[in-house]
């Protein structure tokens, strides 16, 4: 019974949900957005942050491109960070706290008050695919039917989820939430291929059965660094209501806890072979890494707030799937937690995705047009991963069912093109998570530029305002007035008891700052990202220059053979999971190595240097 009609369906509220429900309403497609429940969308399924190393780049792309994960976060986030401060401005990026609750209700607002966005509370359990193999529409649970042009799935960790507490094992699809299963009997009739893996979630504590006096304090950044070009500071909710930002804690693991951990390795679901998935490598249970490093006499806890007016805390670091009784034991051999109470149990849950090998780099699937997956579907960890790939399936799904050419991000241009390029050619063999170390183009693809690559993309696909777009050519045309005046204007300076003359261009180079420019009396900008990003550009021109030629010269060496009997562990500069993956597959050409999924542009380098064709 076919009762309404619709342009593009997102099956999904998740993080993925949202971004391609949004991008493809406000493309002005019908859209309805489908979810088990109306009342988590946006949950935080897993910490209360947004941001973090690479991911934080990536709200800065979904933000440059008219997406909202930046905004929600600036609006209710409790403590907010720049990570990597003291490294290079490339690998810097924004992380924030987030309230959870807060975060989770500005989403569903959003969504509720977005024109052309309609939202349904059903189980999607079948997509209707014509003879011609393109989508026409899908089935509820309840044998209801919607003609649609275009799909987009992103069903998280719930398809077929099942969760595992120590060897107690039941279905559900997220923290006690129902599952959901006959979508994976359409996907097996049309031949897709399914894998299963698994991520975990630490237990949530008590509070005020917490002693932080004993415990070192980690405060958010004064000011805090928003993630999104348009929104002010003052939109934060602590800022608004003159609260202090959020701190969070740092304690550690004892040896008492690795003994408890050992003798009960037997009762975890993923060490007794319960579990069959395939885990996050850089998001690993705290019996993993007990497991991977018997040496390590400790490992870090951070304890992060879940929100303002509530008592749960996040220990990021102790996920597990220990039976409950002995999480208590666990838990309580930490410092600060000597007493703690725990609210809800730590758990693992399994889950069915599809290889993103599926899909073209559009996200659009090569077996039927006009279905798009993204998110944890396609084998990514990761609210941030999850939000890239929606707004691009959600653009591309509202292309699709407008008749348009479809749009690909390049690797060049942002981090989710590198992402989907890893993903759709090289496919995952376990969950994907993004690092700049990922990249080839980590000194150009910086959280800093975000909206001065992307912002015309989003603009041409009416994503942007005029009014938005507007600012953003302002910030362009007075960036390239001052690089202009710099790259003109001369000073003197004092060189081995002389004196030489240079383009101030040049100084920043050399590591001199705006402040310095100040202090000897040159002209510098007032506007602060146009004072902060002169001097980024310019002092970062040689080296994206080098960056450039050197990833040509890098194309043009991937033939270079390599050796049958090298030794990897004498590679210097692989990182753990390059090394594991170089020695499983020995591939025979440097080429070959590049395309092997974990082994990065970082990782080419490495060999080529051992090899002896770079320096
Ligand atoms: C236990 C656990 C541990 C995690 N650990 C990590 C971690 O270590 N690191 C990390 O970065 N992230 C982790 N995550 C976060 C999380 O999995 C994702 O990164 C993120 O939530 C993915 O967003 P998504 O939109 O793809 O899916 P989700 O946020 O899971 O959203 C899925 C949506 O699909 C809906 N849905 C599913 N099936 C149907 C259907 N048939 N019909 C209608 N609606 C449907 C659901 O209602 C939900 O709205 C964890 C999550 C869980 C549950």
């Amino acid at each position: 019974m076919v009762v309404d009609e619709f342009d593009v369906a997102v099956i999904g509220g998740g993080h993925a949900g949202i971004e391609a429900a949004l991008a493809s309403a406000r493309m002005g497609m019908r859209t309805v957005m489908f979810t088990l429940n109306v009342d988590t969308i946006g949950q935080m399924s897993c910490n209360p942050a947004i941001g973090g190393i690479a991911k934080g780049i990536v709200v800065r792309e979904v933000d440059a491109l008219g997406g909202e994960m930046g905004r929600a976060i600036d609006h209710t986030g409790i403590q907010f960070k720049m990570l990597n401060t003291r490294k290079g401005k490339a690998v810097q990026s924004p992380r924030a706290q987030a309230d959870k609750r807060r975060y989770r209700e500005y989403m569903k607002r959003v969504c509720e008050h977005q024109e052309n966005l309609y939202i349904k509370q059903e189980e999607v359990v079948d997509i209707i695919v014509s003879s011609r193999n393109e989508v026409v529409g899908l089935r509820t649970k309840l044998g209801i039917e919607f003609r649609v042009k275009a799909v987009v799935v992103t069903t998280g960790t719930f398809l077929n989820g099942l969760i595992h507490i120590g060897d107690r094992t039941f279905p559900a699809g997220r923290a006690w939430e129902p599952r959901s299963e006959d979508l994976a009997d359409f996907y097996r009739r049309m031949d897709f291929p399914l894998l299963r893996f698994k991520t975990g979630t630490p237990a949530r504590l008590d509070a005020r059965t917490i002693d932080f006096s004993s415990l070192e304090v980690a405060p958010g950044d004064d000011p805090p660094p928003k993630f999104s070009f348009w929104t002010e500071p003052v939109g934060s909710y602590w800022f608004e209501r003159g609260k202090e930002q959020a701190v969070c804690w740092i304690t550690y693991t004892t040896e008492e806890t690795h003994r408890i951990i050992r003798e009960n390795l037997h009762r975890t679901a993923l060490y007794s072979g319960r579990i069959k998935g395939v885990g996050p490598r850089y998001c690993p249970s705290i019996e993993d890494k007990v497991c991977r490093f018997p040496d390590r006499k400790r490992h870090t806890v951070f304890l992060e707030p879940e929100g303002l007016d509530t008592v749960e805390i996040y220990p990021n670091g102790l996920s597990t799937s220990l039976p409950e009784e002995i999480q208590w034991e666990m838990y309580r051999s930490i410092p600060g937690l000597e007493r703690v109470e725990l609210i809800r149990p730590a758990y693992a849950i399994e889950y069915d995705i599809v290889p993103p090998t599926e899909l073209f780099p559009t996200l659009e699937t090569k077996r039927i047009r006009g279905l798009f997956h993204a998110g944890n579907f396609n084998g990514t960890t990761g609210y941030e991963e999850a939000a890239g790939q929606g707004i691009l399936a959600g653009i591309n799904a509202a292309l699709r069912a407008s008749g348009r050419e479809p749009i690909h991000l390049r690797r060049s241009e942002s981090y989710i093109g590198v992402m989907v390029d890893d993903l759709t050619t090289r496919g995952v063999m376990e969950p994907y998570r993004l690092f700049t170390s990922r990249s080839e183009y980590r000194l150009y693809l910086r959280q800093d530029n975000a909206v001065l690559r992307l912002a015309k993309i989003g603009h041409g696909l009416g994503l942007l305002s005029d009014e938005q777009f507007k600012l953003v050519r302002e910030v362009e045309e007075e960036l390239e007035r001052w690089k202009e005046f710099y790259r003109k204007e001369k000073v003197v300076v004092p060189l081995g008891g002389g004196e030489r003359s240079y383009s101030v261009a040049t100084l920043f180079t050399a590591g001199y700052s705006m402040d310095d420019l100040k202090s000897m009396g040159l002209k510098t900008p007032d506007q602060p990202y146009v004072r902060e990003e002169v001097e980024i550009q310019l002092k970062y021109e040689p080296y994206v220059e080098r960056e450039r030629k050197l990833n040509e010269k890098l194309r043009k060496l991937e033939e270079v053979r390599i050796p049958e009997d090298i030794d990897y562990d004498r590679v210097p500069g692989l990182t753990n999971e390059a090394r594991e993956k170089l020695k499983r597959v020995r591939p025979l050409t440097v080429g070959q190595a590049g395309r092997i999924e974990g082994v990065t542009p970082a990782a080419v380098t490495a060999l080529l240097v051992y090899l002896g064709k770079l320096e």
